[in-house]
């Protein structure tokens, strides 16, 4: 990227819109002078610059510090757009896996309790959880089940006894979005997604034990029932192939729309069409049926894992402790109220991309429970370095629509992480320091291997030094499962 970016704080960088004639707003990138330098090497500023023209753009493009390049929109983007200006919705601003999230379980467990067992634990987590591109799983769903499951979301599955009342409760939005419409999935998605609920994906999808490494906020640690030495379990999916078909589907559906609504588009990856348009509508609809999907995925995924965790251990998982701390979307849509200037509040459609509701505290959409700490913001890092929890702070509402970063972000294409990896075994190299991983490859684990991704540490503090989240606690790997 050769454009400006003017430095405008320690963790602000602005794009003036001025610098293209298309802009509608300014671009914004969190960052600070140690995260810069890579960004400013990848093309995920200029996406930046592009998502600013989008029709009934708000305020500012906005990028997290774990930007890169993505399709369309770049991971880490935040663009909120106004239905009543004629404003959009782009399924890329929402990312092929609809709903892709992570979500955090706690246990009673501490690190000495594990250790002895840490190997047979990982190894029998990779012999019970479908992992892998296009793996079936153990649940599997007819095309009524289905439509009743991502009207539902995650009460659908609880209720068949898989999960519990907090695992609803504790959940981005109660794991629901109102007004899906299983209508509007194909039926080519809704195959693909029959029997691949409850399980985890390929890449960059895992299953991870950790250790509370460093407690930084006591009291939200206290209230989120973390403490150091305990074990906890990090969970990252999304909505699999059935939200990629959708996805898919409606980019095409999205072709002929700027020419239907007389807008122009400087990429056509950032294909959208009006919120207030049968085309945008029904996106909106297959969108939120495909996020109640994800959510039901990771719940049966949370299922498999604690049933793993009791045998193990030989006790059910409700005497291990294993409750929901929190679960979050990172790719997904949402319509909230927010100040976009001048003191004018409203309601616009939230675009995150690999970026994190952070709500404050006294927020009325997060549990009870978070009234006084701030939702709780789980960010992964890497296999081999470290993952955060972070607490929602006022500065999200002012800065960024309710929004931090979602994870470290690449550094290098997977092509790329390949090369450097030049056929070592990451798996060996983990294991030297402590790390257990099992995956289906060794191209995968090169692809994800923790030099591939920036500094987590360096993410985290640019988030919390802005005042969107705050630090609660710092987690490290000892086994995970990849896809
Ligand atoms: P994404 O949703 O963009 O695919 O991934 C989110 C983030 O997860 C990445 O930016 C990266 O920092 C993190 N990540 C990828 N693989 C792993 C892993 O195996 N363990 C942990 N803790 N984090 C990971
Ligand atoms: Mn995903
Ligand atoms: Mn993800």
């Amino acid at each position: 990227y050769a454009g400006p970016l003017e430095q405008i704080s320690p963790f602000q960088f602005r794009i003036p819109k001025d610098y293209r004639e298309d802009m509608r707003v300014d671009g914004m990138i969190f960052a600070d002078d140690a995260l810069i330098g890579s960004i400013k090497a990848d093309q995920g500023p200029e996406q930046v610059v592009n998502v600013a023209t989008l029709p009934g753009i708000q305020k500012a493009s906005l990028a997290m510090p774990d930007i890169h390049w993505g399709y369309g929109f770049c991971i880490g983007g935040v663009a909120a757009t106004d239905p009543e200006e004629g404003g959009v919705i782009s399924p890329g601003g929402v990312g092929y896996d609809i709903n892709c999230g992570v979500r955090l379980l706690r246990t009673d467990l501490e690190w000495a309790d594990v250790k002895g067992r840490i190997r047979p634990l990982v190894e029998q987590l990779f012999r019970d959880i479908p992992t892998g591109v296009g793996q079936r799983g153990s649940f599997a769903f007819t095309k009524p089940q289905l439509v009743e499951l991502m009207e539902q979301g995650v009460s659908y599955v609880v209720g068949k006894g898989w999960g519990t009342d907090r695992d609803v409760q504790f959940a981005e939005a109660g794991g629901r979005l109102d007004d899906a419409d299983p209508g509007r999935v194909s039926d080519r998605a809704l195959m693909r997604g029959a029997d691949q609920c409850g399980t985890l994906g390929s890449g960059n999808h895992f299953l991870e034990v950790q250790v509370v490494d460093r407690i930084l906020d006591a009291p939200a640690a206290k209230v989120m029932g973390l403490h150091e030495g305990q074990i906890t379990v990090l969970i990252h999916s999304g909505s699999r192939g059935l939200g990629y078909q959708v996805c898919d589907d409606f980019l095409a559906v999205f072709k002929d729309a700027p020419r239907k609504y007389g807008f122009t588009l400087p990429d056509w990856q950032l294909a959208c069409a009006p919120v207030r348009s049968p085309e945008g509508q029904a996106y909106l609809g297959a969108m939120r049926a495909a996020a109640n999907y994800a959510w039901c995925n990771r719940q049966l995924l949370t299922h498999q894992a604690r049933e793993v965790f009791a045998r193990v251990f030989e006790k059910p998982w409700q005497d291990l402790g294993m409750d929901l701390v929190y679960d979050v979307a990172h790719n997904i849509a949402k319509f909230e109220h927010h100040d976009v200037g001048g003191g004018v509040s409203k309601q616009v459609c939230v675009h995150r991309k690999g970026a994190t509701r952070a709500f404050p505290p006294g927020h009325p959409e997060i549990p009870e429970a978070y009234a006084e700490t701030g939702q709780p913001v789980i960010i992964p890092g890497s296999m081999g370095t470290a993952s955060w929890v972070l607490a929602g702070q006022p500065g999200s509402m002012v800065h960024s629509f309710g929004t931090s970063c979602h994870g470290a972000g690449r550094m290098m294409s997977r092509t790329a992480a390949v090369r450097l990896a030049e056929g070592r075994r990451i798996d060996r190299e983990l294991d030297a320091i402590g790390i257990i991983a099992k995956a289906r490859g060794h191209k995968g684990l090169a692809e994800e291997q923790p030099a591939a991704y920036k500094d987590v540490d360096l993410v985290v503090d640019v988030v919390d030094k802005a005042g969107i989240s705050k630090k609660v606690a710092r987690l490290r790997p000892v086994g995970v499962i990849k896809g």
